[in-house]
């Protein structure tokens, strides 16, 4: 008899697996989707292991396949594995990664009567609660406990229902939610005759029965081999439903429901581009690559991993693409990652044009249905290039051999809001050990990490030093530090200071275009009252609230809680109510004072709400729609704007401000990507950083272009503060709405976490905390935290069950 190991979608199977015996009458494949029996239910699994052997002496059934062809390959597998046992997440939820989109489905509980309920004689010994409960489920016939929930309360819904069941008067039953999404059909028309006929019948048509319409549909089917959409047909044909409906009813044209592919890309429109003659960089950066992408895998022990250090404009892109039409050419295919905000049609576009019709999206922002054919078109080996946010590296890609990270430095390559938190670069690199497939990492300012481990030679370090520009000549551009401590000694009390107001007014006048860029949107950043000083607060976050001019509103920037402006101090009942710090919107607002010939575009998450509206923005302003664009890091995202010769950095100090041992890094980063917008075209361009702290080595080396400067300064404080990477940090929060109770439960686990390294004698790991988090309240509930510093804090904490409450993040980014 033969057994499976199969991981099961239940919030108590946690990280484990659990054996089931396979029935003689099925075919049960490795990676295949099946239904099992788990308690009470009947849930939906994956089976990851054939065995002979059971792991426990008494084992159930599966119950059934859910879908034949398995949807996981063996390297998949092991990925799911390898992400839950690091990354400490249930191993489902790792699985469901890869699974289709729309796949995992709860098991709902479902409350029916019982025989015996039925009968009058019962009622009289019940409590009230009880009767109540009787009698909805009475009135209903059978009832989704979740309303049960809704009408009782949680707990009391639980403690009532369990009484009836021991009754015997109620009984329970699960079935699994309605699956969110499937094939999406659509309803052909098609002739019943032959072609010939309908023209006949057409001819008959309009002579006899003067039905000119019908006629002329006819005729147009005629000319149409295949089944076309109904609503193609109205506006094609240019007729009514009636005059269709007239068609089936005479059985000369049938209907037909017909399975259609939804798609996010819109092929035809894409012209097809050509490789360009690479420069020399390049093309020993592109051999590079290429000669590990003909090794074969079996000659190397770990996944080859590049660092395609470019700077802004050197034309990494164009080595991606030639990178990926090797693997093509091999036969291979391979997965691109960007940042979500690069998502935007230009960047798809690059990709689609080298790869016609060859190409696939993958990202949160497009329809379950779109991501469902996606995922079905690709799985079945439909394209050679998926392209996507960091979710895109679970694309069920077959025959995987490149795998590119465009932007490699970015946060949002991590998942830090739901389990599995997971880094979607190492989770690359550990598909590409699986796989064999090369990987490349790309970027301007590389992670401290990745660059640490490019020196050490663990990543093979390749660099692009020089912009590829059509005219020769234009450099980065020239960098001002402007001092903003000196601008207010001399009395300037404007948001610009001296040089960036004169550098704007002159390139505006000569029709050239500015960006300015401050990374905080809004109005006024908070609002304080100036008798008594109290500044007005989310009262589920205890973040200052942010004012918005266009709708007059205070915003929260974390929960979105929205409130109009108090006319009077809600403390000591003033009216002195003051606007101050400044966002995007406020910078519109002194820019549109200071500069009133030019004309003005914002460009930040308020402005970006409707679907496509980030292209409406990007288009306008390259078609010199607008001369100055105001936004925050959006605009600092890879654009090529020629035209742009001028670059504000309005206060470049908000993000060094932050309390976390990477602010430095960050600042750089954005910084750098930031000024690599001005002077891509070829009259040149300047840049001028605002900014109280002119003497900080990330400014400092950000104004020189210096990567490597201020990445051994970096280094050099990581290792003497022991920061990643020469430590690795597993961050433990716990939340609740009580502050003090969840210190005390920080405290206790700090105790059982330091009792157990000490029993363990282990000696590389140590204990930061416990502190409030940095936003100490969200969303009404108070946040505490316990940071985990040291070789393997994974590896600890996997032996450790941590109790109900606790989030863990292994690796986590942004501190802060
Ligand atoms: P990066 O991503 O490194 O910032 P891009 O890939 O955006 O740089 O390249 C900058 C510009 O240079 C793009 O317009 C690109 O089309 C162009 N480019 C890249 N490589 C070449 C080349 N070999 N010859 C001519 N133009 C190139
Ligand atoms: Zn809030
Ligand atoms: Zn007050």
């Amino acid at each position: 008899m033969g057994y499976a190991e199969v991981s099961v979608n239940s919030p108590a199977a946690q990280r484990r697996a659990f054996s089931y015996t396979i029935p003689p009458d099925l075919n049960i494949e490795v990676g295949q989707a099946v239904w099992v029996p788990f308690g009470s239910k009947l849930l939906q699994g994956v089976v990851l292991e054939l065995t002979d052997y059971p792991a426990v002496t008494e084992t159930r059934e599966i119950a059934g396949v859910i879908e034949h062809p398995p949807l996981l390959s063996q390297p998949r597998i092991s990925l799911a594995r390898w992400i839950s046992g690091y990354y400490l997440s249930p191993l489902f939820d790792a699985l469901a990664l890869m699974l289709p989109p729309g796949f995992k489905r709860k098991a709902l509980t479902y409350i029916s009567t019982t025989p015996a309920a039925d009968k009058d004689d019962t009622s009289s010994e019940l409590t009230e609660e009880q009767k109540y409960l009787l009698n909805l489920v009475q009135s209903k016939g059978r009832v989704d406990f979740r309303e049960v929930e809704k009408a009782l309360g949680v707990r009391k819904a639980r403690l009532i229902t369990s009484q009836m069941v021991n009754h015997g008067l109620l009984t329970k039953s699960h079935q699994l939610e309605r699956a969110k999404v499937s094939p999406k059909k659509v309803r052909h028309l098609h002739l019943l005759i032959t072609p010939d006929e309908a023209l006949r019948e057409a001819a008959r048509l309009r002579q006899e029965a003067k039905a000119e319409q019908q006629a002329r549909l006819l005729e147009f089917l005629s000319g149409m081999p295949q089944p076309i959409p109904l609503a193609e047909v109205r506006r094609r044909g240019n007729c009514s439903t009636s005059v269709v409906q007239a068609l089936i009813n005479k059985g000369l044209a049938g209907l037909q429901e017909i399975e259609v592919r939804r798609e996010p890309l819109h092929h035809h429109d894409i012209t097809p581009s050509q490789p360009l003659l690479l420069t020399s960089h390049q093309e020993s950066a592109s051999a590079a690559i290429r000669s590990s992408l003909l090794q074969t895998v079996a000659d190397r022990p770990h996944a080859d991993v590049f660092l395609l250090h470019g700077i802004t404009g050197s034309g990494k892109t164009e080595v991606y693409l030639q990178a990926l039409t090797e693997a093509v050419k091999q036969g291979r295919r391979g997965i691109v990652l960007v940042p979500e905000i690069a998502l935007t049609p230009q960047t798809i576009e690059h990709f689609a044009s080298r790869f016609p019709y060859r190409v696939a999206v993958l990202h949160s922002r497009l329809s379950l249905g779109e991501q469902f054919d996606e995922w079905h078109q690709i799985r079945n080996g439909g394209v050679d290039v998926v392209i996507g946010s960091r979710s895109a590296i679970f694309a069920p890609q077959p025959d995987l051999g490149l795998i590119v990270i465009d932007e490699e430095h970015e946060w949002t390559y991590k998942q830090h809001d739901t389990s599995p938190r997971y880094r979607a670069r190492d989770v690359a690199i550990k598909l590409a050990e699986l796989t064999g497939a090369v990987v490349v990492l790309g970027s301007a300012t590389p992670d401290v990490e990745t660059f640490y481990h490019a020196q050490k030679g663990t990543y093979r370090l390749l660099q692009l030093p020089e912009r590829v520009v059509p005219k020769q000549g234009s450099p980065l551009p020239d960098v001002e530090v402007a001092d903003l401590r000196s601008e207010l000694k001399s009395g300037n009390r404007s948001i610009f200071s001296r040089s960036l107001s004169r550098a704007t007014a002159k390139a505006v006048a000569s029709k050239e275009q500015v960006i300015l860029f401050l990374n905080r949107r809004g109005g006024a950043t908070f609002v304080q009252c100036r008798n008594c000083g109290f500044v007005l607060c989310c009262r589920r976050c205890a973040v200052t609230l942010t004012y918005h001019f266009t709708e007059d509103a205070l915003v929260c920037h974390q929960c979105n809680y929205r409130e109009s402006v108090p006319h009077i101090c809600p403390q000591c009942s003033s009216n002195r109510i003051k606007f101050l710090g400044t966002g995007t919107e406020k910078l519109e607002r002194e820019a549109g004072i200071s500069f009133p010939q030019a004309r003005l575009l914002r460009w930040d998450r308020d402005t970006t709400r409707g679907k496509g509206s980030h292209q409406e923005i990007l288009d306008r302003f390259r078609s010199h729609g607008a001369d100055i664009l105001i936004g925050t890091q959006m605009v600092a995202k890879g654009l090529h704007l020629p035209l742009v010769t001028l670059v504000g950095i309005v206060n470049a100090d908000l993000s060094l401000n932050l309390p976390d041992f990477r602010a430095g890094e960050r600042t750089f980063q954005l910084l750098s990507q930031v000024m690599g917008r001005a002077g891509r075209g070829a009259s040149g361009g300047k840049v001028i950083i605002q900014t109280y702290c002119p003497e900080h080595y990330a400014i400092q080396t950000a104004a020189r272009h210096d990567y490597t400067l201020f990445y051994e300064q970096e280094i050099n404080y990581r290792r003497q503060l022991h920061n990643p990477p020469f430590t690795r940090l597993a961050r433990l929060t716990y939340s609740h709405t009580n502050d003090t109770l969840c210190q005390r439960e920080a405290e206790r686990m700090k105790h059982r976490l330091t009792g157990e390294i000490e029993t363990k004698g282990i000696d590389n790991l140590s204990l930061i905390g416990p502190a409030p988090a940095f936003l100490h309240r969200l969303r009404g509930r108070f946040r505490w935290q316990l940071v985990l510093r040291g070789a393997e804090p994974s590896t600890f904490l996997s032996e450790i069950p941590v109790p109900k409450g606790w989030t863990i993040d292994i690796d986590p980014v942004g501190l802060a």
